[in-house]
């Protein structure tokens, strides 16, 4: 799920919002701290770099598409036009169609194969800087044996691929910068060494500088906007369906996470149980240590309630004020609910001071927990929160700090009358 192509904007920092438990690393300040630090140098910190790259190869697939295409569709026009359009000289044509053929298409055919095949992988820039290698390669070539036919082959298609590479290849920046700057002295070193070119020699050094510095410009600028979109698409994704406060799912988060592993436990069979959980006596607790410290206190039972999750489609979210939804995946009703009691036994370990309770010197809290067995066939979510919510009130009522669990059953069905 985490490696999802079409789950861009989520960091593996955060499993909660991909498998609806409640993050561990707050995703919105890990992205609000990037975003203040600056990322001049095209560099995000260890916890979202790789995530960024993920995004790079996932985000990148149509524009390396592209410039796999163009490269070959070149190949394919320039062998058809060369000899009657180009006027390239019947004695090249020989040594120019093996440099195409033996050394170009293979290297933009392989890429292609493998882009195709394996569009996220993680070795995709080394092979679209293999294909950089094979077409300057064939593109040298043809200029050396080109010059000693006293044909001109242009110098300046080896800046053309470097612009290219630049702005379609969608490899990082640092990986492409050395590689330009390696071909570009190779071009110049040809040149000087094997190419009988006379005075248009620095005309076309001057070029392919020039194209050069268009590439890297091009290539650093487009590459910082988009890890600024990225940064900033990604911060307002978390922000959307985190609660600021407590960094749990907020309402609308938490019911699509519930929607899912409720749908998820009946296609698998598997029981499960949703408890609601509600703070006792907090607003006496507002009232006597003030509404900061009430924040305090919340974000503490929040972060106690989110550890009690285990696998990966429970769900812990914050419903509303001081209540909270839990949903445990698989287990029967009797461990299930020791977990409930656990839950609650460690909200009230914390010994947060309450000296406004009744029920406790600490904050404590109440849990009605329903449980749902897998031939109960697929219940509403709206059914079984209601359940949960009338047992939470029971145990308010039977005197707070407790866990009041159930069974669910499903209200029958209405028969229609036959005939
Ligand atoms: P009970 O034991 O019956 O649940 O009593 P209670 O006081 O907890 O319940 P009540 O519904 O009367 O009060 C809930 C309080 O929770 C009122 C509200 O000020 C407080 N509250 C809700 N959301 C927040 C919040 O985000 N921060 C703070 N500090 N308080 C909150
Ligand atoms: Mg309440
Ligand atoms: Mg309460």
């Amino acid at each position: 799920m985490k490696s999802s192509p079409t789950d861009i904007y989520s960091l593996s920092a955060a499993p909660g919002m991909q498998d609806g438990i409640g993050p561990r690393i707050r995703p919105t300040r890990l992205l609000q701290a990037q975003i203040r630090r600056g990322f001049r140098a095209l560099r995000f910190g260890n916890a979202l770099e790789s995530d960024f790259c993920r995004y790079l190869r996932v985000s990148g697939r149509l524009s390396r598409a592209s410039l796999i295409t163009v490269s070959f569709v070149g190949i394919l026009v320039i062998i058809l036009i060369d000899q009657a359009l180009l006027g390239v000289p019947g004695e090249l044509v020989r040594p120019t169609r093996l440099l195409e053929l033996g050394v170009m298409m293979p290297v933009v055919v392989f890429c292609g194969f493998f882009c195709w095949r394996w569009p996220y992988s993680r070795y995709i820039e080394g092979v679209m800087l293999l294909m950089f290698v094979g077409m300057n390669v064939g593109m040298m070539g043809q200029r050396v044996v080109a010059s000693h036919h006293g044909f001109d082959v242009p110098a300046e298609m080896v800046g053309v691929t470097i612009v290219a590479m630049f702005s379609l290849a969608r490899i990082r920046f640092w990986l492409m910068l050395p590689a330009a700057i390696v071909a570009t002295a190779a071009a110049v070193a040809t040149e000087l060494l094997f190419v009988d070119a006379g005075a248009n020699a620095y005309y076309h050094l001057f070029a392919a500088s020039l194209l050069l510095t268009i590439g890297v410009m091009g290539g650093y600028s487009s590459e910082y906007f988009i890890r600024w979109t990225w940064l900033n698409g990604t911060l307002l994704r978390y922000m959307s369906r985190l609660d600021s406060l407590t960094g749990l799912l907020n309402r609308q988060a938490l019911e699509d996470a519930l929607e899912k592993s409720i749908a998820h436990a009946y296609r698998e069979k598997i029981d499960y149980a949703i408890a609601m959980i509600d703070i006792d006596a907090f607003g006496a607790y507002n009232d006597y240590y003030g509404h900061q410290a009430g924040d305090v206190a919340l974000s503490e039972v929040a972060y106690t309630l989110d550890s009690s999750t285990r696998r990966p489609l429970d769900v812990c979210g914050r419903f509303g004020g001081e209540e909270f939804v839990l949903l445990w995946m698989d287990g029967n009703a009797l461990e299930l609910t020791t977990l409930a009691e656990q839950t609650r036994a460690a909200v009230e370990q914390n010994q947060i001071p309450h000296a406004a309770s009744t029920v406790a010197p600490w904050v404590t809290a109440s849990v009605g927990v329903c449980h749902v067995s897998s031939s109960d066939g697929l219940v509403s979510l709206k059914d079984v929160l209601g359940k949960a919510d009338r047992l939470l009130y029971e145990g308010k009522a039977r005197g707070r700090n407790r866990v009041v669990s159930e069974r669910f059953v499903a209200a029958p069905v209405a028969r229609r009358a036959s005939g």
